[in-house]
């Protein structure tokens, strides 16, 4: 059981983030939010986790994309909770678009969110980890952190770079209670995902229905979306003592997406 620990989980208002906090609850974990979205929403999904798992929670709105609000986030939640046992870097943003097309923004936001947040989140996790001797640091990788696909330069640049900090980590605590993995999805049905759904059934002139099953007959071979309580279940099994020396992989959980 993960009573009487904190797990802070970002980008947790939605999709992935939500299903591994909602699992991490269950198991006993407190749990921090983060995330965007309608204030008075967020709230409200605080009250039930309470109410449904019988533990606490707290919201922080930190952008993922501002070091300075990341130290707010992780100094106001340490002192609330008395530390963060679970730090979950789940936050990130996709752009689909040629490389000499792609928005140099965009690049710089996707980069930041998806791969420097991890390390403005964990250099401040980890005194707390290590004084405890125990700790669960699990990085929101993805299928392209392993493999690439055409049109996704600064997530895959972005992914294959957590997977990379992903290992670091998991040899800077080789000889302490904390663990640090990745968890490498394939294509799950979020908002994130619905987007490229969309776009799909734009550029195909097909059904909703129809462009789902385009996008998964090319890459992932079961045909269908990996679920978020399915992520939720390997993080629970990360945090557990089972997982203790599990450290420093890289674990797809994608249909078989790369088993190809
Ligand atoms: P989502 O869009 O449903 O949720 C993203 C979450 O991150 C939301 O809570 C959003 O508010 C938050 N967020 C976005 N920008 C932020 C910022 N600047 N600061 C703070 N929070 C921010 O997306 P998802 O599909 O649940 O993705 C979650 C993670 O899983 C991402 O890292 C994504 O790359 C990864 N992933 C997703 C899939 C998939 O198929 N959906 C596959 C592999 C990996």
């Amino acid at each position: 059981s993960l009573k009487g620990k904190t797990a802070l989980v970002t980008g947790s208002t939605s999709g992935i983030g939500l299903g591994i906090a909602k699992s991490l609850a269950a198991a006993g974990a407190n749990i921090v939010f983060n995330g965007f979205g309608d204030l008075t929403e967020i709230h409200a999904l605080c009250t039930s986790v309470e109410q449904e798992f019988g533990i606490k929670t707290a919201y922080h709105g930190a952008d993922m994309s501002k070091p300075e609000q990341i130290a707010a986030m992780m100094e106001e939640a340490i002192r609330q909770f008395d530390g963060i046992d679970i730090l979950v870097n789940n936050a990130g943003i996709q752009h689909v678009a040629d490389i000499e097309n792609f928005p140099t923004e965009k690049w710089d936001a996707i980069i930041a969110i998806n791969l420097s947040s991890a390390f403005h989140t964990t250099r401040l996790a980890l005194p707390g980890m290590k004084a405890k001797n125990w700790g669960r640091i699990i990085n929101l990788a993805s299928v392209h952190g392993l493999v690439a696909s055409a049109q996704k330069s600064a997530y895959v640049a972005a992914k294959h770079g957590l997977i990379g900090f992903t290992k670091t980590t998991a040899l800077e605590t080789a000889q302490t209670g904390v663990t640090c993995n990745a968890i490498c999805p394939g294509w799950v049905l979020t908002p994130l995902v619905q987007k490229q759904v969309d776009a799909r059934a734009e550029r195909d002139g097909v059904s909703n229905d129809v462009a789902k099953k385009l996008l998964l007959a090319e890459k992932q071979p079961s045909g269908e979306f990996v679920t978020p309580e399915q992520l939720g279940a390997l993080a629970v099994f990360f945090c557990s003592d089972a997982g203790q020396q599990v450290r420093g992989v890289a674990w797809n959980m994608d249909g078989g997406w790369v088993a190809q």
